[in-house]
């Protein structure tokens, strides 16, 4: 009998936003015309000062390990920018640590936050208002998190309110996810609406001594809807027990660089990094160490290449709200941030393709949409809640594309029966 594999990884369910980008990928590498809506990722290439700098440490010899959470000068630089654009006071190199990713960088904190529970113990939980990301449940289960998913509602923008907050916090609450602006339901919490949670928050400090906040805000600068972002851990009654999470990944079109971090301030931050300092050092150590300098220059001069994106973001954004709400059968709300649409597309459940498929589900549809009309977009099942009745179609991608993506969802759609 060959080996097996540990339940912990056949148990673990995998990334569809990945498998949905691999398969659009490896169909197009066999020379199939698809149009892929499904990778998360900016088409722009990473800036060229951004570049420029990691050639030029390479260069230099900046080819050996570094210390594990990052080079000092590029920790100091995240706290800066976390200080100063987001208003998290007293924050310190030392309360950063960059990892390979923000994904790299939850998985850590996750370990970090949670324990497999002990025979007898109750199991700790994670509070996952869903729609949510795809990898967060997958990451905090494999600490050994319960994951309690708060829902939302298009109706209700896709936003958990304060009162369905303090509902789920309890004795075993440990932490909270927040993604504002939202993968994939593109819905931004306001300053008004996050200092409500954050009220919530302070007021069950009693019932939840332990809760962590980790807010996802890797989207931060793809912006267009006139909400202004807001970073949580901004509000001083709760700020020591807010971890901020971020990443050069989206803002500066640098997926494949793989750079992400975490920062909270405090002496629980200051723990906080030391376990992540620890998790990492028995992993990957240092992320490649000529990247450093990039992301300094990427924080320090990357303003106006981030702005030229975002504009061009927007106006996706507009194109591609207009053309789906042309769509008879599909139900869709204006994305605030982020670069995604998520249609309801469940009033054509229980429908045929002219082939004869049945689309009883987001992942029949999406499947079908991929097979017939060769337009790669992620079902929403795995985002939990009411994901099951969306797809996510994500509009990083020319203007050209999107236009000739939605003659094909558009002509999908008509011919259904
Ligand atoms: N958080 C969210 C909400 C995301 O959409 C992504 C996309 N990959 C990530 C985190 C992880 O990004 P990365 O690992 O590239 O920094
Ligand atoms: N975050 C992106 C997405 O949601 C990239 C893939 C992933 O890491 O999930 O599509």
């Amino acid at each position: 009998m060959p080996p097996s594999l540990s339940s912990r990884v056949t148990s673990l369910q995998p990334s569809v936003t990945v498998a949905c980008m691999n398969r659009a990928m490896a169909l197009k590498a066999a020379g199939k015309d698809v149009l892929s809506f499904a990778a998360g990722e900016p088409d722009f290439d990473t800036p060229d000062p951004i570049k420029q700098a990691a050639i030029g440490a390479l260069q230099a010899g900046q080819t050996k390990y570094m210390p594990t959470l990052g080079d000092p000068a590029a920790r100091s630089a995240i706290a800066e920018k976390l200080v100063n654009e987001n208003g998290i006071a007293g924050l310190t190199g030392n309360h950063v640590g960059i990892s390979a990713g923000a994904k790299h960088a939850l998985f850590g904190l996750m370990q970090c936050l949670f324990d497999q529970p002990k025979a007898g113990e109750a199991q700790r939980e994670l509070l996952l208002p869903v729609p949510a990301w795809v990898s967060y449940a997958p990451l905090a289960e494999l600490a050994g998190a319960k994951v309690v998913e708060i829902p939302t509602t298009p109706e209700g923008g896709f936003k958990v309110t304060p009162a369905q907050l303090k509902a789920a916090i309890g004795p075993k609450s440990r932490a909270l996810i927040l993604n504002s602006p939202s993968n994939p339901t593109g819905a931004m919490y306001s300053e008004a609406e996050l200092r409500a949670l954050a009220k919530v928050i302070a007021e069950t400090e009693s019932v939840a001594p332990d809760l962590a906040v980790i807010t996802d805000e890797i989207y931060e600068k793809i912006v267009y809807a006139g909400v202004p972002h807001f970073s949580i851990g901004s509000v001083p009654e709760i700020a020591e027990r807010v971890v901020t999470v971020n990443g050069l990944s989206k803002a500066f079109a640098m997926t494949g660089w793989r750079v992400g971090y975490s920062a909270c301030p405090g002496e629980f931050g200051l723990r906080l990094m030391k376990g992540l300092a620890t998790i990492q050092g028995q992993m990957t150590t240092n992320i490649t160490s000529f990247v450093y300098p990039a992301i300094r220059v990427a924080l320090g001069e990357g303003a106006a290449d981030v702005e030229r994106m975002r504009a061009a973001f927007a106006g996706r954004a507009r194109l591609i709200t207009e053309r789906l709400q042309a769509i008879p059968n599909l139900e869709v709300t204006s994305p605030q941030g982020a670069f995604y649409a998520f249609p309801d597309v469940s009033q054509v459940f229980g429908m045929v393709t002219p082939n004869g498929t049945p689309i009883g589900s987001a992942l029949d549809f999406a499947d079908a949409l991929l097979d017939e009309s060769l337009m790669a977009v992620v079902p929403g099942e795995d985002f939990g809640g009411c994901g099951g009745n969306h797809i996510r179609i994500s509009f990083a991608c020319s203007e050209a594309q999107i236009n000739k993506g939605m003659d094909r969802l558009a002509a999908f759609v008509d011919g259904l029966r």
